[in-house]
């Protein structure tokens, strides 16, 4: 439980909303005017593969090239999208990023899979000589089962029931090998990209993604140089625990209330790996983050284990869901489901703390009685902060069955009876509650562009 009152500290401030659309204008235009650039190489430099062809021959071999260059530009597009990049964080949030990522996979599969269909339209295809003088084609072709397997498994991870660590270590590989082929492909299997201006913009691209790859890699050694110690491991509800690190030897660690990190612990009990959570303590007191955490899988139902002076260490915060992230209200609507009241919970009691003066209504549905974490501290901060008013649901009775209360259009409509239709409402939760609260309010009136989601998957 947090108590006292906050010191005033400097918290990460959010960009304006101006700043942002124009920021992220600004950088989809760039993108747009690199991939035009791209795509236009084989116009601008013919060589004879598409001089000596004519009718549409020529159109699919161009368009083929066209094609493929696009798709290697989406192909080299994922690791910015995907390498945590603080300035990409702070326009677009972390989350829509992963979502970019998840999309252009998909666009740039379509593509390459056009791309060697087009380009061998005019061939017959029967009398290919399989000859070891073709092996940059032959790569690419290798390169075209990498990046179906890469899409496919990634799309499909939880189907195919592949274990989320050894998926990230196989995507990890495996793209930055596809990269690596991608730049042989395209620097032996065109003669567009044999000399001149195109062989340099790739060894210049190349280089430029290899040191984005370089810096990426590096950044977990950044945060081991600044490492927090465990400070407190406690059960927070029934299969919830809280972890608190303090920050050893360094700087406060700032944040705004809702953001989340990366974490990694450095333990005899866990496996060292990367996984993300919302610090769900006040940065009023930066030199203890807390962590309240469902064990729901293999690795968070091992934390009980940890150890206090066992090493963390963390690479962030990252998001943008937090009140202090955007221009401010004087009222508030936080929709929570489950564990999703972290980051709620970071905002509220960073309001506490400050005494702020809003009005904040938070609907939270938990599963039963017992998942409520910090059921006490929440009637503490009701008491602390006179405009919270917290409307609980839950949906399951003590023997399993259904208490008839779910977190519905008629539940939202009672619960925010009363609270301006004009004002932020935060949702966090599993991702079907999510989709179902942000209708449900956009049907009652609430302005689409005020609604802020949070998903606990990346
Ligand atoms: C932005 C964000 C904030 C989060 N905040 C909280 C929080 O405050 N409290 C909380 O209890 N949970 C939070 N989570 C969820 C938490 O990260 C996962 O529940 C946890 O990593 C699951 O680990 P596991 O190996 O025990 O579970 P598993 O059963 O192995 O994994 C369950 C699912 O969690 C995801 N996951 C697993 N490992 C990772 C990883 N290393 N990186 C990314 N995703 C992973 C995958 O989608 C996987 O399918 C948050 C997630 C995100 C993305």
């Amino acid at each position: 439980m947090q108590r006292g009152i906050g010191k005033s500290i400097d918290l990460p401030e959010g960009l304006s909303p101006f700043a942002r659309v124009a920021g992220g204008l600004v950088l989809a235009l760039l993108f747009c005017a690199l991939l035009l650039g791209a795509a236009s190489i084989p116009f601008v430099y013919e060589k004879g593969s598409i001089l000596y062809k004519f009718g549409a021959d020529k159109v699919f071999l161009r368009a083929g090239k066209v094609v493929g260059i696009s798709a290697a530009v989406l192909l080299l597009l994922q690791l910015v999208l995907s390498g945590r990049i603080k300035v990409l964080d702070r326009i677009f949030a972390l989350n829509r990023l992963y979502r970019f990522h998840r999309i252009n996979a998909v666009v740039l599969s379509v593509l390459a899979l056009l791309h060697p269909l087009l380009v061998f339209a005019p061939e017959d295809l029967r009398s290919f000589p399989l000859q070891l003088q073709y092996w940059p084609e032959m790569l690419g072709a290798v390169l075209l089962i990498l990046i179906a397997l890469l899409s496919a498994t990634a799309l499909w991870r939880i189907f195919l029931e592949f274990n989320f660590q050894r998926w990230l270590v196989f995507h990890r590989g495996a793209a930055f090998i596809a990269v690596v082929m991608l730049i042989f492909h395209i620097l032996y299997g065109s003669e567009v990209f044999e000399t001149g201006t195109p062989r340099m913009i790739v060894l210049l691209t190349a280089g430029a993604y290899m040191s984005l790859f370089l810096r990426v890699k590096l950044k977990p050694l950044f945060a081991r140089m600044q490492p927090f110690a465990v400070s407190k491991v406690m059960m927070a509800g029934k299969d919830a625990v809280m972890v608190e690190v303090v920050a050893s030897g360094r700087k406060t660690f700032q944040y705004a209330p809702g953001q989340f990190v990366f974490i990694t612990f450095k333990s005899g009990a866990l496996s060292g790996e990367e996984h993300p959570f919302t610090i769900s303590s006040s940065p009023t007191r930066p030199e203890n983050l807390q962590f309240t955490i469902r064990c729901s899988g293999d690795w968070t139902s091992m934390l009980t284990l940890l150890r206090p002076g066992e090493k963390a260490y963390i690479d962030g915060p990252y998001g943008r869901f937090s009140y202090r992230l955007m221009q401010g209200y004087e009222e508030y609507i936080m929709i929570a489901g489950g564990i999703g009241i972290t980051p709620m919970l970071s905002m509220i009691r960073h309001m506490a703390d400050c005494r702020a003066n809003v009005k904040i209504t938070l609907l939270w549905s938990n599963r039963t009685l017992q998942d409520v974490v910090y059921a006490a501290e929440l009637i503490e901060l009701e008491r602390r902060l006179s405009g919270l008013r917290i409307i609980h649901i839950i949906t399951r009775g003590p023997d399993g069955t259904s208490t008839g209360d779910r977190l519905n259009r008629e539940r939202l409509q009672s619960g925010l009876s009363g609270c301006s239709r004009e004002v932020p409402a935060f949702i966090c939760g599993p991702d079907r509650m999510m989709q179902e609260v942000r209708q449900s309010l956009v049907s009652m009136g609430y302005h689409r562009g005020r609604i802020f989601t949070e998903r606990f998957g990346l």
